[in-house]
């Protein structure tokens, strides 16, 4: 399971109810900072995040509006909070970029206030544990070393009790070896593989974040049958001119992609504050029933086959399920 929580989901320059770009993705104890807009440290303490394991940072580009909050959230690690370590990975443009602005700016010769690491990304994969992985994936913008992100879960097999209980095998840690895949002998003498207790190979959710992109034709492949698509929707379907000349999508072009790619659910984010949100939800959901629209603090659950909200954490409700959107 995947969760994400949108803590800045508007375009370019912030609106009233929307923050710059900015969201993180959980799995388990790990947490996952994509995009760093002005003003996201804020939004982390609104959303009751806190900065506790934010110690890595997916940046999708270097334009200003996803890149400008690491100089603040820098700033307050030096002074308020404390961590070990902060993972920055991203394009090399954006690196170089986010290397004037943290070493230029924040620290003029200070040193990092945590062991600090700015890793460029290239097309695969960048990070992987036990039972998941992040890959990166080339989105094509205005300037260069773009990413979107692919979350993955290894595909797994279950522990099938019914076949152990037949087999007489012992709870305890025989069950847990063979688990995790492992021969084990049992004190009679036997000897029990994997093989007899686990069921078929079930495939892991996937979740696909783009970030800004102006063209989808290059990314059927990256999505394709995604359990969740975050992908921008700037623009709507009258200004597609400008969508193109800026590099940017319609809400339209992005209903459009996860169709063809057989996605499960579309969440839209970094949408203009020139349009109404249920207009630019009507244009997708046109094409693409399952498409929500991102507000700032939106929490959402993403498992294989179920696509679930949470209660925004900001207001101090507990994270329980409400409806499945
Ligand atoms: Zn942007
Ligand atoms: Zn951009």
């Amino acid at each position: 399971m995947f969760e994400i929580v949108f803590l800045g989901t508007s375009a370019s320059a912030p609106s009233v109810h929307r923050g710059l770009s900015s969201q993180v993705v959980i799995h388990d104890e790990f947490r996952f900072l994509i995009d760093c807009g002005e003003g996201t440290q804020r939004q982390i303490l609104q959303s009751n995040l806190g900065f506790k394991r934010l110690n890595r940072v997916l940046i999708t580009h270097g334009h200003l509006d996803h890149i400008l909050g690491l100089a603040g959230l820098l700033s307050t690690f030096m002074r308020w909070e404390t961590i070990d370590r902060l993972e920055i990975y991203g394009g090399q443009w954006a690196l170089d970029r986010i290397y004037d602005l943290i070493y230029g700016i924040v620290l003029r010769g200070a040193r990092p206030p945590m062991d600090l690491q700015l890793t460029q990304v290239k097309s695969g994969l960048i990070f992987e544990d036990h039972d998941f992985t992040v890959s990166a994936f080339p989105v094509w913008h205005r300037g260069p070393d773009c990413f979107g992100y692919l979350f993955e879960e290894k595909t797994r097999r279950p522990f099938l009790p019914e076949k152990a209980d037949l087999l007489d095998i012992p709870q305890g840690p025989w069950r847990r070896d063979l688990v995790a895949g492992e021969s084990i002998t049992l004190p009679d003498g036997r000897v029990i593989h994997p093989d007899q207790v686990l069921g078929d190979e079930q495939p892991g959710t996937r979740l696909a974040h783009v970030g800004d992109v102006g063209r989808t034709d290059d990314l059927l492949q990256a999505v394709q049958d995604v359990d969740a698509l975050i992908i921008e929707a700037t623009y709507m379907h009258d200004e597609a001119q400008m969508a193109e000349q800026f590099a940017h999508l319609t809400a339209q072009q992005a209903a459009e992609l996860a169709s063809v790619a057989g996605v499960k659910n579309l969440i839209l984010t970094h949408v203009s504050r020139r349009y109404r949100e249920r207009d630019i939800l009507a244009e997708a959901q046109a094409i693409f029933p399952n498409t929500v629209v991102a507000r700032d603090f939106d929490n959402f659950q993403v498992r294989r086959g179920v696509f679930t909200k949470v209660e925004p954490v900001r207001e101090g409700n507990s994270q329980r399920p409400t409806n499945n959107v």
